[in-house]
Parts: structure tokens; sequence; C-alpha cells
């Protein structure tokens, strides 16, 4: 098997249902891998993304990474278990001469492409990607539906808190039984009367998280937690600057319900650094690395494998990004849960058409791959790379 072209596009995305909303210029990257691998006499085809809540990557994916994974020549990315392509070995091909350090956004651009590798994959050997991943990495599969949350809660320009009560309602309207909202940008004062408007919908402060965007100076963040411990609430998210360690571990000495980190950290490393110096607390705090943002699955998984050798658990894992891919990798790996973007950051947000959310959570779909195809909206666009 050779991948013998790399197809890729730029397309916007929108915080908010209603995409004519100001959402700051978000977009991000489509791949889709050709294969040299035909069935029913059409080539098998890998797609990824950028994930969503950054930026496309077109010029690093068009200029480094993706020539490094057409060069690879006949059966280089094999398996050795007989399997056409192996997913870590695609990775190492990218990363060839890659230096450590430096993350910037380049692991944005290898997980996109790295997600497009394990939906080949996964494909290729007819397998649903969270069955094929468990498989691939010897973990045992759960099968029971995976826990999910639905995120949202951006601010509206206008009746904020009404417009935010109806996407909270719709939410549980679906089947979900905890809810994210964003906090941060206003006085403390007006982001509780946000907070209890929500909760005064779910009826209990430990159905709702909520994600400050890493806003917080070290004050602020001790002040809006001193604020937030009475409502007990269910996690509060990217509380400072993602490498402010210390004031990780100061908000985590004060504040007793859980903290969630991790989102915008993008390598091992840099786990490493949260995990030694951020005073997060195991079985009880919430890991949001997003694996399509911290150089793809292989990065991942040492990250999931570098906190479970400190005595964390792959439950305490919740993957950023509300898409298909984010469930697939919390069915596969055994963890804790999965975000999902019902409304928002469409078409990739949400899952399959014909998947429900049942009392919060939901089982990935059993197509092969990571199942993009049962999602109408979300392979008509990316159909549309590989259409000529
Ligand atoms: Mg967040």
């Amino acid at each position: 098997m050779r991948i013998v072209d790399v197809r890729e596009r730029t397309v916007p995305i929108s915080r908010y249902a209603d995409p004519d909303l100001p959402s700051g210029g978000l977009n991000t990257s489509i791949v889709a891998l050709m294969s040299d691998t035909k069935r029913n006499g059409e080539p098998v085809v890998g797609y990824g993304f950028s994930s969503v809540g950054r930026f496309a990557q077109g010029g690093l994916i068009r200029e480094r990474f993706a020539p490094r994974l057409l060069a690879a020549e006949d059966d280089a990315l094999a398996g050795t278990d007989g399997q056409p392509v192996d997913p870590f070995k695609a990775w190492a091909a990218m990363m060839a001469g890659e230096k450590p350090g430096g993350h910037g956004e380049r692991c944005i651009a290898v997980g996109t492409l790295d997600m497009a590798v394990w939906d080949l994959a996964a494909k290729l050997a007819d397998k649903p990607l969270y069955r094929y991943l468990a498989e691939t990495v010897g973990r045992p599969l759960d099968e029971s539906p995976v826990p999910v949350y639905a995120g949202g809660g951006y601010y509206f320009p206008e009746d904020d808190i009404g417009c935010l009560e109806d996407e909270v309602r719709r939410f549980v309207d679906l089947g979900f039984r905890d809810v994210k909202m964003k906090i941060g940008a206003l006085p403390v004062e007006q982001e509780l009367k946000r907070i209890e408007a929500v909760i005064s919908v779910l009826s209990d402060g430990n159905r709702l998280a909520v994600d400050a965007m890493n806003a917080y100076s070290a004050d602020e963040a001790l002040t809006a937690a001193a604020a937030l411990a009475p409502y007990r609430l269910r996690w509060f998210e990217d509380i400072c600057d993602p490498l402010d360690y210390r004031t990780h571990a100061a908000v985590a000495e004060a504040y007793g319900p859980p903290l969630s980190a991790g989102e915008a950290l993008f390598s091992a490393a840099d786990a490493a650094n949260l995990l030694r110096y951020g005073g997060l607390r195991p079985g009880h705090d919430v890991l949001t690395f997003d694996p399509a943002h911290c150089y793809g699955l292989p990065e991942y998984i040492r990250i999931v494998e570098l906190f479970e050798s400190a005595g964390w658990s792959s439950r305490d894992f919740q993957p950023h990004g509300g898409h298909l891919f984010g469930l697939h990798v919390a069915a596969g790996l055994g963890l804790g849960g999965a975000e999902c973007n019902p409304h928002n950051f469409q078409p990739f947000g949400g899952f399959g058409d014909e998947q429900r959310v049942v009392d919060g959570t939901v089982a990935p779909p059993d197509a092969p791959g990571i199942g993009f195809e049962t999602r109408e909206s979300l392979i008509d666009l990316f159909g549309s790379l590989t259409a000529d």
C-alpha cells in the first residue's frame, strides 16, 4: 500500500450554531489521504481535520509533512502484523528530521494527517477506529457507551443569558446530562449570574463545567476559584495560561472541586511539566488534551501512559474537540468520557447522524474507520476534496 495523494483545504468554522455570529475568524484544515488500495472500484481514502478551536495548518501540511508521507516507498508504512499501514510508522515518517522542543503548531499539522492515517488504517482493516485502536495498542475494549458532555455556552452578543439558557435546554433535550460553558471574559459577579442561570436549567451544579479559556491571571484565577467553590461544579477548566504551572498548583491547593487542564498543551514534554508542577490530583481532576492538537495519537498515547505511570487512570482523560474522532479515542483507550459539540463547530461538531445520546452516553459508530461517512454534511465536505 502507498499513499499516492494528499489533498488539503482550509475551511471556516464557527463557535456558534449560527455561523453569522462573530467567531474570531476560526478555521481548520481538512485532509484526504488517497491510497492505491481499491475497494469496490474506489480508492480507500483516510480523512482528517485539525480539530476545533485553533487554526488551519495548510502551509505545514503541504510543504513539510504530507511530502514525507508521499515519499514512503511501497509497503514502507506496512505493519509487521500484515496490516497494510502501521500508523506509528506513518507518524515516524512524518516526524523524520524534526527536533525536540519548539512545538508551535506543527503538532496540529502532524495531528491532522495522523487522524487521516488512523482513519485509513482502520478502513483497510475493515474495523471501526475504536476497535482497531484498542487492538493495535493492546488495551482491553470496554464495549459500554462513552459518557459525553455537551460543549458550548459561549457569549452571545445579544440576550446572552436568555440564549445561554435556550442552548442548555436544547442540550438536555438531546439527551445530555452534563454541559460545559465558557467564563472568564466578564467580571466574576456577572459570570456567577450566567452560571446560576445555567444551573437553574440543569438543577445541579455538579452537571455544569466552566471553562475560563486560559483568560485569568494568577490572582484572578484564585479569586474566581473562591467564588466558584460553593457551586461544587463538575470542573473548572483552563483556569490560567496553560504554561503557568505554579498558578495551577496554587488553585489546586485552594479549590476543592475538580479542575481540568491540558487542552492547550500540545506535547508530552509540556504534559510532563503539568504533571510535575501543576499540583493536579489523580482521580479527581480532568485531563483534556486534544489528540489532534498534540501531534496525533502516538503522542497522545504517550501522554496517557505518562500520567498512568504516575498513578493516574485513563479514566481521568476526556479529550477536547467534541467530534467523532474524540469519541473513538475515548472508547478505544478506555478514557473517562469525551466532549461533544452538538451545535457548534459545524459540520465537525457532534457524532453520526443516526447516533443518539441516551442518559449522557453514546456508542461510537460501527462503520469502518472514524465513520465520517455516517455524518452526511461532513462526508459531503470531505468528499469534495477527492471529487476530481
Ligand atoms: Mg477548554
